[in-house]
């Protein structure tokens, strides 16, 4: 392995700092002449079975990361296109980070005495959480105030010492950086650390063997995926194995979508989105991630938040439960589909990120809680009341069993409860929760 600029060519020792006196972005790159595919094939999936193209490490961190399945979307029959879901839930701590943290971690041990640190919204800490668990290092992960419970409590699970730090892994970023060199910590997060690209471009490698696809769509937060993906091809390209990178198709937010719209050239927006994941404010690896999307010859999709639950639900369909960040990639493929972006033997490959299964933050339970479930919160807010009581006093007419169901979906949601009952009357009243989140829906 060696690290380059690639702007004017001086080479370095280190990856810490990632970027050149020059100002550009360094780069890791190897003798691509010995490098012999054929060898591949021969080894068992993941990660590690890419190893010529990967740091040399005295140890592996493993937890057989990668090697996720890759199967086509039935989606691909209603729009004619022949469409493939990368699977990336699969990985063992259920987001394609995994990739990252197994490189990051094998190759940062020797440096990591007092331990490793990132900064993250919710995956790579829970990632790198559970890596430096199975390496017996302490891992440190400052997160931003909001992340999805279901990441906060693998990081709790497997030990992590959590730094609560800014309200977007934006602020984070520097304060991970500091506290690293305060206390001597191998700080892994890849703004700073060009390392754990390494790890994720092997989704490229795979991608390559099992389908050559012509397409990938790729949900975009900091931008490390996306550029992880355009290094792999490039150095396949290297080796001759294409001869063309796929187009590479960024997917963002309405809400939050700097990489976005410096592609498609239009004024964008930095606010909050609940696909936490994507929420990076001024992304540290933009121009890289936008240099991978110009140069593979690709665009840039704007999803909107209502269009989110849509994407999730037809995964579900797939039989793929992804979360908001993760399901973007659905919207954004009917929009070109839409626009007759794709021609009819294209191959189109949407990059799963990350499992539904741990993303579960207010902001969702919150995003249900419309029209008559607000409105019977409302009615208990003032006092307990029964099923024909509520019903009658619903704004909007509607049949009794269609207002009993929306109760028992609340009550099921642990936001209202049994009070009281009088002769066949059950009286139901707001829990604790319930009025909380009432009170955060009137803010
Ligand atoms: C990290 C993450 C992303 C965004 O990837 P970037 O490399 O930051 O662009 C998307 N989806 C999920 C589930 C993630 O964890
Ligand atoms: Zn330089």
């Amino acid at each position: 392995m060696e690290v380059r600029c690639h702007k004017c060519g001086r080479a370095y020792s280190s990856i810490i700092p990632p970027s050149c006196i020059c100002g550009e972005g360094l780069e890791i790159t190897y003798d691509y002449s010995k490098v012999d595919v054929k060898k591949w094939r021969m080894r068992n999936r993941g990660v590690w079975r890419y190893k010529e193209l990967l740091p040399e490490v005295k140890k592996i961190v493993s937890l057989n990361e990668g090697g996720s399945p890759l199967f086509k979307a039935k989606l691909s029959k209603e729009l004619g296109l022949e469409v493939f879901i990368k699977d990336e839930t699969r990985n063992p701590t259920g987001s394609f980070k995994d990739r990252f943290a197994t490189v990051a971690v094998s190759y940062g041990l020797p440096f990591a005495e007092n331990g490793f640190i990132v900064a993250s919204d919710g995956n790579s800490a829970a990632s790198l959480a559970a890596y430096a668990a199975r390496a017996n290092k302490e891992a440190f992960v400052v997160i931003p105030r909001r992340v999805d419970k279901g990441k906060l409590i693998q990081m709790i699970a497997f030990g992590a010492k959590i730094i609560r730090y800014g309200e977007s892994v934006d602020e984070a970023i520097p304060y991970a950086k500091e506290l690293a060199k305060l206390n001597g910590l191998y700080d892994v997060t890849s703004a700073s650390n060009l390392i754990g690209i390494e790890g994720q471009k092997t989704l490229a490698f795979e991608l390559w063997e099992e389908l050559k696809p012509t397409h990938i769509l790729v949900p975009t937060g900091s931008g490390s995926n996306i550029y992880s993906i355009y290094k792999g091809f490039k150095e396949l390209l290297e080796i001759g194995a294409v001869e063309e990178i796929p187009k590479l198709i960024a997917v963002q937010t309405e809400k939050c979508s700097p990489i976005a719209s410096e592609i498609l050239n239009i004024k964008g927006k930095k606010e909050f989105t609940k696909a936490l994941a994507l929420y990076v404010k001024d992304p540290l690896n933009k121009e890289k991630a936008v240099r991978a999307v110009k140069e593979s010859g690709g665009t840039a999709v704007l999803v909107r938040e209502e269009e989110l639950d849509m994407g999730e639900r037809l995964l579900t369909k797939e039989g793929v439960f992804a979360e908001y960040a993760s399901a973007v990639v659905v919207p954004a493929l009917l929009k070109l589909k839409e626009e007759n972006y794709f021609e009819k033997d294209d191959k189109i490959a949407l990059v799963i990120t990350g499992s539904g299964l741990k993303s579960f933050y207010e902001e969702k339970e919150r995003s249900i809680m419309t029209g008559t479930k607000l409105e019977i919160l409302r009615l208990l807010r003032d006092k307990p009341s029964y099923g024909y009581e509520i019903w009658e006093n619903i704004s909007k007419p509607m049949k009794y069993q269609a207002v009993y169901q929306h109760i028992k979906e609340l009550e099921s949601l642990g936001l209202i409860k049994e009070a009281y009952k009088r002769g066949r009357r059950i009286y139901y009243t707001l829990t604790g929760k319930g009025a909380r989140i009432l009170e955060n829906l009137e803010e």
